[in-house]
């Protein structure tokens, strides 16, 4: 059965459209607005020839203005296999935590009803969540949504996947790998230099490992990886709440053993 509307989204639909859509459809293409506010106007203006099939605003509000049986007009080429969702604000500004949240729902249920990929992609002629400026010439020449966006797909992702947080035989969070590691805060930091991961005696750089790892931003050329300097500072702390934020824990920005286990769980995950 074709789903038009995204269940939670307020439909607004737009002059902007055209029929011939592929389906089932590739996945789910993020876009940065590059300003804010709906634009709702913008896209049922003719003389514009843009729209999107979906908005997402900061405070985590959907607008809807094509249904997803019919093209938006939002990145050329890619119109015909791709649905596309503009989210409100700037380039160099990061998903708000409700952003993040939402588009992991959102793709959760893409993943359900249209059979999306549980993957980041960079292929036009691939399956999962992809960018704007994947596409190069054929998809208008963009480098939307730009790396710190591009970079928070596999977040979304891990969002989209949901808890899988482990128990142990009581029924309480197993800390796992992570058992009797201390509870640490912003400006703690580790003793000495860590070659291994994990490693109980520098904790602080394990808990930065952790995170780059299961928030995917393992490689060194990624500006959101962590140190990992063995030091709790703002960055860490961010990065942080944000994995608290994702895996539905407590958003104090403290690793205690709630933070541990979800860490096992995210690595366990991942295969790691
Ligand atoms: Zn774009």
């Amino acid at each position: 059965m074709a789903q038009d509307i995204y269940p939670t989204a307020h439909f607004r639909p737009v002059v902007n459209k055209s029929a011939g859509i592929i389906t089932p459809t590739r996945g789910l293409i993020l876009h940065v607005q590059e300003g804010n506010g709906s634009p709702f106007g913008e896209f049922n203006n003719p003389a514009t020839q843009k729209s999107s099939h979906l908005w997402l605003s900061k405070a985590g509000h959907f607008e809807q203005y094509v249904p997803f049986t019919m093209k938006a007009w939002a990145q050329k080429a890619g119109n015909t296999e791709w649905i596309s969702c503009e989210c409100e604000g700037r380039v160099g500004e990061d998903y708000t935590p409700i952003q993040s949240e939402r588009l992991g729902e959102l793709y959760a249920w893409g993943i359900r009803v249209f059979g999306w990929a549980a993957q980041v992609t960079d292929d036009p002629k691939g399956r999962g969540i992809g960018t704007h400026r994947m596409g190069g010439i054929a998809w208008g020449g963009h480098s939307c949504p730009g790396g710190l966006r591009a970079g928070r797909r596999q977040d979304i992702l891990a969002a989209a996947l949901g808890r899988q947080g482990t128990v142990d035989a009581a029924g309480n969070p197993s800390v796992g790998r992570f058992a009797g590691y201390p509870v640490l805060n912003k400006g703690d930091h580790d003793p000495g230099h860590t070659g291994s991961f994990p490693d109980r005696g520098n904790p602080v750089a394990t808990l930065q490992n952790a995170l780059n790892i299961v928030l995917r931003h393992e490689d060194h050329a990624d500006p959101l990886r962590l140190g990992p300097d063995g030091q709790f500072g703002d960055r860490t702390y961010a990065t942080l709440t944000s994995f608290q934020q994702w895996w539905g824990l407590a958003t104090d920005g403290i690793a205690g053993p709630a933070t541990w286990a979800g860490l096992d769980g995210a690595l366990r995950l991942y295969g790691r």
